[in-house]
């Protein structure tokens, strides 16, 4: 998946376009720019990418999906609900705006599972947020349709899924909004950066001011413009976007490298007896930023990912030992390890993880491995990788 594989001449020729009229703020100074607007242009070509009609860069992932709640107006008390495999900056975003984390199981397409949605609705849910976790999907019509039918604000983190698409709509398009991230892991990078994108005119608008501390963005005199509501300062600057720019462009000729590198390692392990692979739902298609499969039991998944680990095989990840991905070592949210105050409401639905049984996400993080998909691999390497795979997995069995 990683963009930094790959930083080359394009992205220095846009870099040294903004540096050499030193204007690395993406609005105003349009006498100095000397036509160079990476920001808005890199926003245009996300729009023709993805065929959605607004994209907002900002400046992180976590802002993006911080800046995609505000824009849809949850906020304090309301309760959003979001898988226990994902990336920390989901909760993150959700506790920024005060806001409550209602975790529930995933299933085995590895993203939040439809039932336990519907079983954690409240009158106080506002939101349900699917992650497309490592460049697949969730089961998007299902889980539309219960937003739907109980009047819900549905938020689609695609930050490591861009590329893949569900019955021919780009992954991020989907729901309500979209988020992604550009920080330096992710299948095309600005180096830091996010972006929201959404058909909603509305929620474009606001996320427009929002991510400028109000800013309406009316006129050519910045200090004279007027701020319709509370903003942050979420800009990403005119050196990141450039870089992303470059980057967007090569999208199309990454995600055919990574398919054709999954597809090396998917083929060698479908003839081990044992492996399934993750469920990809009827109609999407992944990005091939990573190769999902399941082993018999944790045990196994275990030691397979320290041998894997110990024979130069880098970069597959089991989650359930992970810091950063799933729940289980999520301790510091557990125990509302906060610098400053968070609302009782937080604290009570936190201290609720405790004790909650999150045996169906057991199940399924504690049998995956996840092998990140890199782009420089040779094919030569990709075999031999395959090959090695597979001869310590059979090895475990
Ligand atoms: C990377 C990531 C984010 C956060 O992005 P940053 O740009 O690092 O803030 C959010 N959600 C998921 C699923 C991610 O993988």
């Amino acid at each position: 998946m990683p963009g930094f594989e790959m930083f080359g001449e394009l992205e220095k020729a846009q870099v040294n376009d903004v540096l050499e009229n030193g204007v690395l703020m993406r609005y105003g100074f349009d006498a100095m720019r000397n036509g160079h607007w990476k920001a808005n242009q890199l926003e245009h070509e996300l729009c023709k990418t993805l065929n959605v009609s607004y994209a907002q860069l900002v400046s992180s992932g976590t802002a993006a999906v911080t800046t995609a709640l505000a824009v849809a107006g949850v906020g304090a008390g309301d309760e959003v609900i979001m898988p226990t495999f994902t990336f920390v900056a989901s909760f993150e975003a959700v506790l920024m705006l005060g806001a409550v984390p209602v975790l529930v199981d995933i299933d085995d397409t590895l993203t939040l599972d439809p039932v336990a949605v519907e079983n954690a609705i409240t009158e106080k849910t506002k939101a349900v947020m699917v992650v497309q976790m490592c460049g697949s999907m969730g089961d998007m019509e299902r889980l539309k349709t219960i937003c739907t039918k109980h009047n819900l604000i549905f938020i689609e983190d695609a930050c490591q899924a861009i590329g893949g698409s569900y019955k021919n709509k780009s992954l991020g398009t989907i729901a309500d909004v979209g988020c992604f991230s550009f920080d330096y892991v992710k299948t095309i990078t600005c180096g830091e950066g996010g972006a929201i994108v959404t058909n909603n005119k509305d929620y474009y608008i606001r996320a427009d001011h929002f991510s400028d501390h109000g800013h309406d963005h009316i006129g050519k005199d910045r200090g004279a413009e007027s701020h319709p509501f509370l903003g942050y300062n979420f800009r990403i600057s005119e050196l990141n976007a450039a870089v992303g720019l470059a980057q967007v462009k090569r999208l199309k000729e990454f995600i055919d490298i990574q398919k054709k590198n999954y597809s090396i390692l998917r083929k060698e392990l479908a003839n081990v007896k044992d492996v399934t692979f993750r469920r990809v739902p009827e109609g999407g298609v992944e990005s091939y930023a990573f190769l999902n499969f399941y082993l018999p039991n944790l045990d196994i998944a275990r030691n397979v990912s320290q041998q894997f680990k110990a024979n130069g095989i880098d970069a597959c990840f089991h989650y359930f030992d992970n810091n950063w991905h799933y729940v289980r070592r999520w301790k510091h949210l557990k125990e509302s390890k906060s610098l400053y105050p968070l609302s009782t409401e937080i604290r009570n639905t936190l201290s609720e993880l405790n004790t909650r049984d999150f045996a169906q996400s057991d199940h399924f993080i504690g049998r995956n491995l996840s092998c990140l998909i890199k782009l420089t691999w040779t094919e030569d390497e990709a075999h031999q990788r395959a090959k090695k795979m597979r001869e310590i997995i059979e090895k475990n069995l």
